[in-house]
């Protein structure tokens, strides 16, 4: 068993002052496997007080040298790539290539695209050209607390933390106390790499504890939370005592309208992105919206690709898909799935209980549902498990309204070989972010939703500009540099 009791403060790893201990569990196994210390108010203000120590230094850091810092942190990033993918998939059940490919695979993807935006931030620049004395410098919003949910480990800490670095915030990281392992080889990446003392600290805790006194505390500038929408409706309320900036990455219920004419793998990518990480992402597609020319042999595509979907241990090599990762994760889902049954939706696959020869770990099947109507309550939750509903429409316009129909607006979807059609709801889509026809987003897009998804915008130039402040000058000298 391995023991992760200490915290990383102000530049060294130290043993908690107000910890209790708390297992971590290898949802593959259902056993523990490693122990972790939850902090207390003590140590929450010891992580505060050498954040905000460490902010007049690196604020004021030349932009040029926080750069050189988020080099030195990719290099060392990939120089543990394998520890990364093994902990991320042990902590939350991500098959080993799954963790290897994606989930590590986020950590570079991310940290070599803030790179390439951080070129384009101007920190100092005149107003425009008719006025030479006024100035508009960018600075550091301050310290931050940076609170991460367990389904894309690296993604979440990646998206914040080096951002957070670049714009000259010091901070304190929180990840999940679900999966906290990453975070901590993480700190171990962010030592190596020579992080200035104190701008960057972690300290593992709950959310009724380390997180709730980091977005209460009235030394932190600025809340950047990514987790469930429960968390980020309590997390604003308590930051609101202290006007805190509170940037909100929250749940979703993406709907993926396949029209007619869709090209002809649109549903079985659909399932596949449903399934992907075991249903756990923010972003899955998870009610796919079918025009009725081609409903019924849209359902028995996904029939056939949730009878192939496998389902397997997080250990194991090949294209399976893993456990959830937790007890109440799993029975969440039963309880959901439960619920689609009672509310008449038609089950196609999968179902209750776990997939053959699987007795032990939450291993959920991967499950369809036909018939769905957007009223139901597997329409309208988040569940967070492979569980895909689908949805019959007649006409654009309707496929629209149900799409919109739901408090979420993270990610839509659209398959359609129409551009012209594609382009139209594009704009009527009320979401975030709209990918059609499989294409994903490209380096420097930002991540981000609406209504109850968030409002915060990660990644390329929004995602640093997040944490910056605009200052505006007036009577600046520009001869004198
Ligand atoms: P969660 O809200 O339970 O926990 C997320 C983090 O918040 C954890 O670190 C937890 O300890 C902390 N937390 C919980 N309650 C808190 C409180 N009252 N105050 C302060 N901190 C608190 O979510 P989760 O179960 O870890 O993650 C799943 C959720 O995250 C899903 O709803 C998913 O959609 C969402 N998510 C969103 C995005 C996005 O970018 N929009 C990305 C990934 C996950």
């Amino acid at each position: 068993m391995r023991m992760h009791r200490q915290f990383y403060i102000n530049g060294t790893w130290c043993d908690p002052i107000a910890g209790q201990d708390l297992p971590v569990i290898n949802p593959s196994t259902e056993e523990p496997c490693a122990i972790i210390s939850l902090g207390g108010v003590a140590d929450t203000d010891l992580a505060v007080a050498s954040a905000k120590a460490a902010l007049p230094g690196w604020m004021h850091t030349p932009p040029a040298e926080r750069l050189e810092l988020v080099k030195r942190i990719l290099h060392e990033y990939k120089a543990r790539a394998e520890d990364m993918a093994q902990a991320m998939s042990m902590e939350m059940g991500a098959p080993i290539d799954l963790a290897r490919a994606s989930q590590y695979g986020a950590g570079t993807w991310h940290i070599s695209n803030f790179i390439t935006a951080f070129e384009q931030i101007e920190f100092d620049a005149p107003l425009n050209a008719h006025s030479p004395e006024d100035r508009i410098i960018r600075e550091a919003v301050g310290v931050c607390a940076l609170i991460t949910p367990w389904n894309w480990p690296m993604n979440q800490v990646t998206l914040k933390v080096i951002p957070a670095l670049l714009a000259g915030c010091t901070m304190v990281l929180k990840p999940s106390e679900i999966a906290p392992l990453s975070s901590i080889v993480w700190s171990e990446i962010m030592d190596a790499a020579g992080t200035p003392k104190g701008v960057y600290n972690m300290v593992n805790g709950d959310g009724p504890g380390v997180g709730t006194q980091l977005s209460g505390h009235p030394d932190v500038d600025m809340v950047s939370f990514t987790g469930s929408t429960r968390a980020g409706i309590a997390i604003s309320k308590n930051a609101a005592e202290t006007l805190k900036r509170v940037h909100l990455e929250l749940g979703g219920k993406g709907a993926n309208l396949v029209f007619a004419d869709a090209d002809a793998g649109a549903v079985k990518r659909g399932v596949q992105h449903c399934f992907q990480n075991s249903g756990q992402s923010c972003n899955a597609p998870t009610r796919m919206l079918v025009q009725r020319e081609i409903y019924d042999a849209a359902v028995e595509t996904a029939r056939e690709v949730a009878e192939a979907t496998t389902v397997g241990p997080a250990n194991a090599s090949g294209r399976h898909i893993g456990p959830v990762v937790s007890q109440a994760q799993y029975d969440k889902i039963q309880g959901l799935i439960e619920t689609g049954i009672a509310e008449g939706a038609r089950l196609v696959a999968g179902g209750l209980g776990r997939p053959d020869g699987l007795n032990r770990g939450y291993f959920v099947r991967p499950t369809v549902f036909a018939d769905v109507t957007n009223d139901m309550t597997i329409a309208r939750e988040e569940i967070f498990g492979p569980v895909l509903s689908i949805i019959p429409f007649q006409t654009e316009a309707e496929a629209v309204r149900i799409a919109n129909d739901t408090v979420y607006g993270l990610t839509n979807y659209v398959q359609s070989q129409d551009g012209t059609r594609r382009n139209r709801l594009a704009r009527q889509l009320r979401a975030g972010m709209i990918e059609m026809n499989g294409r994903s987003r490209s380096a420097g897009s930002p991540f981000g939703g609406m209504k109850h998804s968030g409002n915060g915008r990660e990644g390329g130039v929004w995602g640093i500009e997040d944490f910056l402040e605009v200052k505006a000058v007036s009577g600046w000298d520009s001869a004198a540099g």
